[in-house]
């Protein structure tokens, strides 16, 4: 069977009976198979997923199937669905199974799409490589030496071999741009407030978002278009209506869009990657846009506001894996006390417990002024300056991340390199707007390229639109 890009395509041969549920689900689980070795899923969803796709033919031949129909789909491991197992990657949740579904699951399957599998990942997505996952790394299908980049790394993987035709991950500080970057696939991250969070196991609360991985743009701006939208378990939501964000896709106006100077002028950045955005940047010009430099001063601040206040909400959001409620238990323990400690001691990873004692440390009394809080304000900066960037231009531009795919094993035993990765995509995470990842081909090495594109809150229908022209083939 052929490599399809979007759902449009599968769609189309559906309705002409040229393909059936049935053949496309049986070409997934081979892909998966076949492609095992990347362990990019902890878990394949055999049996729900075939009955699934039984369930939609039916609605299929009598025509009353949903908008999702025909979209086989994979879910970070850290998105609950009900019945089935969900541990964000840790020992603390091996074989813990979920007693209710995400709101995400319930509208993906309210529109017929098939959950085909849950998605390895950095462990409790804390990570940039998903070489923290207590199930193993994932490897880059471009390069296999190579990392998937993270946190939902199996997200990325499985789109980039084929595995699946979309996937789900959740982005707190880039955890779907980046590994999109990295994999050469669409990485969307909507507003802060956008999709709701009920169902997703919390990393950190004030910045974790569901995102999308996918081929296409119009796969993308369909699942927002499913996912977005008031949901009356999480009160952060906005109750903004939703656009037609398909119906919509091919109006473009010529937009003003301002490159952030000093992300690209850095000498962190690796020199393809440059190459490839300013191609990209002269590209967009030439498709009508304008194109300005603009300074943005507070870059240096980025990683160090983004690590207080994550690791701050981290310990606090971790603190109810206690080996009590539920989750890994030791059971050697003698006393409560003990029995606490030696579970999370014993249930979590090493990333995970050096961001709960960061996060601990820097809410105890005698730092929480001169950390958290002074982050907070920080925070508050950034964010303003963001938003008055965005009321003179429609698009802010910077790379996704600093280098392509790195080696597996290169970064991971220094903490403050892997975290400095993260440069920039915190931005969009700190001020909570919408950003995306978008492919630009591969370097000499064959691994892929990427940019991004941010723009103002609630502005998902213009983000989508650009990207949509952007990357649409010249005829
Ligand atoms: N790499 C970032 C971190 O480790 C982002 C993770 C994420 O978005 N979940 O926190």
């Amino acid at each position: 069977m052929k490599k399809y890009t979007s759902l449009t395509e599968i769609q189309g041969e559906l309705a002409q009976r040229q393909l059936t549920l049935k053949e496309i689900i049986a070409y997934y689980f081979e892909q998966i198979t076949k492609n095992k070795h990347l362990n990019a899923f902890n878990e394949v969803f055999f049996d729900s997923a075939s009955k699934q796709a039984e369930k939609v033919q039916e609605k299929i031949d009598k025509g009353s199937a949903g908008k999702l129909a025909g979209m086989v789909i994979g879910i970070k491991d850290n998105i609950c669905y009900l019945d089935h197992k969900v541990s964000a990657s840790s020992k603390m949740l091996d074989h813990f199974v979920s007693p209710y579904s995400s709101t995400v699951v319930e509208r993906l399957l309210a529109e017929d799409a098939i959950i085909i599998g849950r998605l390895n990942c950095d462990e409790f997505a804390m990570g940039g490589s998903n070489e923290t996952s207590f199930y193993g790394t994932v490897k880059n299908a471009a390069d296999e030496e190579r990392v998937a980049g993270g946190s939902s790394g199996g997200s990325a993987v499985a789109v980039q071999a084929d595995m699946c035709l979309a996937t789900l991950g959740t982005d707190t500080g880039g955890s779907v741009r980046q590994p999109a970057a990295f994999c050469g696939a669409i990485g969307f991250k909507p507003t802060y407030g956008r999709i709701s969070r009920y169902g997703v196991i919390a990393y950190a609360s004030s910045f974790d978002q569901v995102g999308t991985l996918t081929s296409s743009v119009s796969d993308a701006a369909l699942l927002l278009e499913v996912l977005a939208g008031a949901d009356e378990h999480d009160s952060t939501l906005s109750s903004l209506p939703v656009p037609s964000y398909t119906a919509n896709l091919s109006q473009n106006g010529k937009k003003k869009i301002a490159v952030l100077k000093e992300t690209i002028e850095n000498d962190v950045l690796d020199q393809e990657t440059k190459e490839a955005i300013l191609i990209a940047l002269e590209k967009l010009k030439g498709q009508g846009h304008e194109i300005s430099y603009v300074s943005f001063d507070l870059l240096d601040y980025l990683v160090p506001t983004y690590y207080v206040l994550t690791t701050a909400e981290a310990s606090s959001n971790l603190s109810r894996y206690d080996g009590v409620h539920y989750g890994y238990r030791n059971t050697q323990a003698q006393s409560l006390n003990q029995l606490y400690k030696v579970s999370r001691a014993e249930g979590f990873g090493e990333e995970v417990k050096r961001r709960i004692m960061l996060g601990t440390f820097v809410l105890s009394a005698g730092y929480y002024d001169a950390y958290y809080q002074k982050a907070q304000k920080v925070r508050r900066l950034i964010r303003e300056k963001v938003e008055k960037l965005l009321e003179e231009y429609d698009m802010l531009v910077s790379p996704v991340a600093p280098t392509p795919a790195f080696k597996i094993g290169e970064n991971v035993q220094d903490p403050l390199v892997m975290y400095m990765a993260d440069i920039y995509t915190v931005l969009a995470s700190l001020a909570g707007i919408p950003a995306v990842a978008l492919p630009l081909g591969n370097n000499k090495e064959g691994l892929p390229l990427s940019i991004q594109l941010m723009t103002k809150h609630f502005n998902e229908q213009g983000l989508l639109s650009l990207s949509y022209h952007f990357l649409k083939k010249d005829k």
